[in-house]
């Protein structure tokens, strides 16, 4: 692996959950000898100035970019075009460009028109986040052992992407590069399909008739409020997902609902067979995800439970 690289001036466009994760891995290992930041509210930026963590606030985007070598934007993916073209002269010559939407392809569409050609354009999504936002919902530790995936588009400069994967690297992710048609496809199963799950499941449980939000909310614990957590995402980040990953959701939908006609009919048919192959099918793919330490193997995602009382 490549050693930590030093960036003279990174600059952070938002400062929010992911935005302050990388100002406070950064600062930690060191990755900057200065690290400005911007936010969109006079709220978020006097937030910021208060915690400390970064060296410089700055009112502007085009200030924030000002002599920047490494410049990052943590702001909502249906922004990113408009920043781009923003900033775009105010850029260092050499400068890389990197941001960390969820969505890839869109990203690419929107931002690379703008950038001028002698700065590198180097995109990239953490994989990695909680349903918390704003300047206080970051932590140091967020990346640690989670994937970052880097979309660079054909005849970017490979040193660029390899300083940019040092990076990541430094505050603790595992990096891979595709390109972001596929980073979009794989994400559209694996992220965004779930949100959209849960988001239905919980607007469901919310409109019942014959069931009450007080009894969804008493026996939540029967699986309904592991959706919760996920429902309770931002939702100005996952409206904008959506739009900007439209294809290929449509088309994981369209699998998804085929399969959920499946099962549907091997309850109708009493198909018990069908449901305890899928099921543990299934339960192979959980023990896998617990196996390459993507999660906990504590079980009820290692919730405390208080022992039971003597009577
Ligand atoms: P966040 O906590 O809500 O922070 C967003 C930041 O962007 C704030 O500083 C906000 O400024 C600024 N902002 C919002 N709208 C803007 C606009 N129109 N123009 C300029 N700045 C704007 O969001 P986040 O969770 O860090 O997400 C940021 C990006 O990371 C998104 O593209 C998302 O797809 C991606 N991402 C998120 C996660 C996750 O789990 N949250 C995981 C991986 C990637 P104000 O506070 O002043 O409004």
């Amino acid at each position: 692996m490549n050693a930590a690289p030093h960036f003279r001036r990174i600059a952070l466009i938002g400062f929010g959950l992911i935005g302050g994760s990388i100002a406070r891995a950064a600062k930690l290992q060191g990755l900057a000898s200065e690290i400005v930041t911007t936010a969109r509210s006079e709220k978020t930026r006097a937030r910021v100035a208060e915690l400390g963590i970064v060296d410089l606030v700055v009112a502007t985007n085009a200030e924030a970019v000002e002599d920047a070598d490494l410049v990052i934007l943590c702001i909502p993916v249906g922004a990113c075009g408009a920043v781009a073209e923003e900033i775009a002269p105010h850029l260092k010559a050499g400068a890389i460009v990197s941001d960390v939407g969820s969505v890839k392809g869109s990203i690419v569409r929107d931002m690379a028109p703008h950038l001028p050609d002698n700065v590198h354009f180097v995109p990239a999504h953490p994989v990695a986040g909680t349903e918390h936002s704003g300047p206080d919902s970051g932590f140091a530790e967020l990346f640690i052992n989670r994937w970052c995936i880097l979309t660079p588009p054909e005849g970017v400069d490979a040193e660029a992407v390899e300083r940019l994967r040092a990076f990541w690297a430094a505050l603790g992710a595992k990096v891979e590069v595709m390109t972001p048609d596929h980073h979009d496809l794989v994400l559209a199963i694996t992220s965004h399909l779930p949100h959209l799950i849960a988001y239905t499941i919980v607007g469901t449980a919310d409109e019942l008739g014959q069931v009450t939000s007080s009894e969804v909310i008493k026996f939540s614990a029967g699986g309904f409020r592991d959706f919760t957590r996920i429902a309770a995402s931002d939702p100005t980040m996952w409206r904008d997902v959506f739009l900007a990953n439209k294809d290929a959701v449509l088309e994981m939908l369209g699998t998804f609902n085929e399969d959920l006609s499946k099962l549907t009919r091997a309850i109708r048919r009493g198909d018990g067979e069908a449901l305890f192959d899928h099921f543990t099918r299934t339960r192979a793919i959980r023990r896998g995800i617990v196996e390459t330490g993507q999660d906990s193997a504590a079980p009820d995602f290692g919730r405390p439970h208080p022992p039971l009382a003597k009577q």
